[in-house]
């Protein structure tokens, strides 16, 4: 028999992201981002349940041809845009849109020899200081652009460093307007938290990426509760050992954990080497037969230890949900001082995926 842990992924939750972030839209065109292997979900697990969308944002050419030799025809935007002059050559081949945020890139552009135009997206540095050309070089990359024969359409794409609030959108949306004056082109700009939160921000292609696999841009689970969306990935394994502390004894590496008092606990099948993080430290929740409850001590590479205090009826075989709907991603991710985004993006090829 195999190991008990399990990621579960959830496609109807998947849908029912798509249509929230659909309707947080408006009417706005929308890019599902799928980067990172869809966000550690696996991006062939969960493409056909987001076939709703207009196009789907990522930055790996394998995931793009991917997903092209899976049938998709519709847009593909490559979000970091390209890395060398010779992956042009596939751009065209595969009829990607690619992001342009460098010279190097507008010339690569006017040297290859494509069957067709591609269509751009022209990147603006909006204050975050990654990729992009200043706000006064947005006219002059244009034009070049405009000139070249092999670009088609061109959208001015920025990115916000700080969309969670009102006065985090403020100063980049004031450099963006100043760069798009008097250019006549669609817009993208909005990510998760400004799809949600900020609709001055939609124009004409959004970008979400995190509320569709049903977590939080803000990493505030609360931010989101009201929203309707659900989480995708469920993280599940069982309590494989049980031990009775007395008072006074430790538990795992370090011995971190000391029981003041008689104390059981539960040993789970899940480690660092699963994609939990090791730096979780004891009070992050965990469910455990239905009850939450708190892991306990150091997070070894394939055990945790969690308090069965809560929960005296639990024993070996006892299901343990690391995080899913019940324990929040953002919850677990809080106390361990990361994002959702960081836990599922590390979920560990050994760990076996279910899709329902
Ligand atoms: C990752 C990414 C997004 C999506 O961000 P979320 O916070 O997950 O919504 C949007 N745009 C770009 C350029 C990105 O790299």
């Amino acid at each position: 028999m195999s190991r008990p842990i399990v990621a579960t992924i959830d496609t109807a939750a998947l849908r029912q992201n798509l249509a929230v972030a659909r309707k947080a839209a408006g009417g706005s065109r929308l890019w599902s981002v799928v980067k990172a292997n869809a966000y550690g979900h696996g991006i062939e697990r969960v493409w056909q349940s987001l076939q709703e969308t207009d196009g789907f944002g990522l930055l790996d050419l394998e995931e793009a041809i991917l997903l092209r030799e899976r049938g998709w025809k519709k847009p593909i935007l490559l979000l970091e845009g390209f890395f060398h002059q010779e992956d042009l050559d596939i751009l065209d081949r595969y009829r990607l849109t690619t992001s342009v945020h460098s010279n190097w890139q507008i010339q690569a552009l006017a040297k290859a020899k494509l069957s067709a135009p591609l269509d751009i997206y022209l990147k603006m540095n909006s204050g975050m200081n990654r990729l992009g050309f200043q706000p006064e070089q947005v006219h002059n990359a244009w034009q070049k652009l405009r000139s070249l024969p092999n670009v088609g359409e061109i959208t001015l794409m920025a990115h916000f460093a700080e969309a969670e609030t009102a006065e985090g959108i403020a100063e980049p949306l004031q450099r963006i307007e100043q760069a798009a004056e008097g250019l006549d082109c669609p817009r993208s700009l909005a990510n998760s938290a400004a799809t949600l939160w900020h609709p001055q921000t939609h124009h004409d292609w959004v970008r979400p990426g995190i509320i569709l696999y049903g977590a939080s841009p803000s990493g505030q689970w609360q931010d989101i509760a009201g929203n309707g969306l659900k989480p995708v990935m469920t993280l599940t394994s069982e309590i494989i050992g049980v031990q009775q502390l007395g008072p006074g004894a430790r538990v795992g590496y370090g011995g971190l954990y000391r029981a003041s008092e008689e104390q059981r606990i539960g040993v789970v099948a899940c480690g660092y080497a699963d994609g939990y993080p090791r730096i979780s430290p004891t009070g992050t929740p965990v469910m455990v037969d239905g009850v939450m409850t708190r892991i306990v001590g150091r997070v070894s590479m394939d055990m945790i230890t969690v308090d069965l205090t809560p929960c005296p009826q639990a024993g070996i075989g006892s299901a343990v949900e690391l995080w899913g709907n019940h324990v929040k991603i953002d919850d677990v991710a809080a106390a361990s001082g990361t994002v959702g985004y960081e836990l599922m993006c590390a979920l560990a090829p050994r760990v076996p995926v279910i899709v329902v």
